[in-house]
């Protein structure tokens, strides 16, 4: 009986994974009206993730043949280290996201995971091997230990408890009237969109992939918060490869590397201090945020 229900445990396990992906994807991508135009190629072996180094070479890419979005990427992200994006809305920032995912294939170049072309593994190992924390994550209707357990099939309360400690959330659940077993949701208590954004890191650290896409959310933050987040961005890029799209530079000052995409092209490519002695357009973007915040710090004191 036990091998009559192995493969059904496989499959329950297939079917989560895949419905996880979609609905990160919808949460990130906001695709629901989209269709998916890559298709596994015949007998697609599975990614074998060693250690999770990522590669884009020279790669383009536009959704429409006339209008190209993405000109001859090029970087390396070494396994374990933080790659951050950065760059003015609508350089192309998300893009590279959705390629690395295969929510499209590049028109030429390739994008690899430890040495195998993406476009040439099964994509359902493929995302299996990416977590995704989303701007905007969607939560269901139901308790939040629910939807931090999510994350991996079988999650006892100690591991739900553990991810919740790592993405600085735990605090939080501890005052709810119902602690996990309160309602979030639709219908249940509304959360903030930094707090849904913990939600999904706890979750992703529960999924525990070795590659990790963030794509940080807009919203200004009060500096509590940003600390917050910057802690548990740490946490949850701590030992595996992440890329890590940016809105406000002072949360990725420590990144390993940092890319700067203008008009689908690299532009800047460095450390955070390196970039400030170029004094090009990351300098500029740096204190244009620097002198944004010192206004509104102002202004709060006022
Ligand atoms: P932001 O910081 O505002 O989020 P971004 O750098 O992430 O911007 P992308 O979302 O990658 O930018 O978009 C790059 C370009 O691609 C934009 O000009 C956008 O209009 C275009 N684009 C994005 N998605 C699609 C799509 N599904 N179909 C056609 N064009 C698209």
């Amino acid at each position: 009986l036990a091998q009559l229900f192995r493969p059904l445990d496989m499959l329950g396990w297939v079917y989560r994974n895949i419905r996880q992906g979609l609905i990160d994807m919808e949460a990130m991508f906001g695709i629901v009206d989209t269709k998916a135009e890559v298709v596994d190629i015949p007998d697609a072996p599975p990614l074998h993730v060693a250690q999770g180094h990522v590669r884009f070479e020279d790669v383009h890419f536009g959704y429409e043949l006339e209008r190209p979005i993405l000109k001859g990427i090029d970087f390396d992200v070494p396994p374990g280290t933080m790659l951050a994006v950065v760059g003015p809305s609508g350089a192309g920032k998300s893009t590279l996201s959705r390629l690395l995912f295969r929510f499209y294939d590049p028109l030429s170049g390739r994008i690899t995971i430890d040495g195998q072309d993406i476009s040439q593994v099964s994509q359902q190992s493929l995302r299996a091997a990416i977590g995704i924390v989303p701007q905007d994550s969607v939560l269901f209707n139901d308790t939040i230990g629910y939807n931090i357990g999510y994350g991996k099939d079988g999650a006892t309360q100690a591991d739900i408890e553990e991810a919740a400690r790592g993405a600085a959330i735990a605090d939080f659940i501890a005052e709810l009237p119902d602690g996990y077993q309160s309602r979030v949701g639709e219908r249940g208590l509304k959360l903030s969109g930094g707090e849904k954004q913990r939600v999904a890191i706890a979750r992703t650290l529960l999924k525990n992939p070795p590659i990790l896409i963030l794509d940080e959310a807009t919203s200004a933050l009060d500096s509590r918060t940003e600390a917050a987040i910057q802690a548990t961005l740490r946490a949850v890029a701590a030992r595996r490869t992440s890329i890590v799209i940016a809105h406000r530079l002072s949360t990725i000052v420590d990144a390993d590397q940092i890319v700067v995409l203008d008009q689908g092209v690299v532009v800047e490519k460095g450390t955070h201090a390196q970039l400030l002695r170029e004094r090009g357009l990351y300098a500029e973007m740096w204190e244009r945020q620097q002198s944004e915040r010192e206004e509104e710090e102002r202004e709060a004191a006022e």
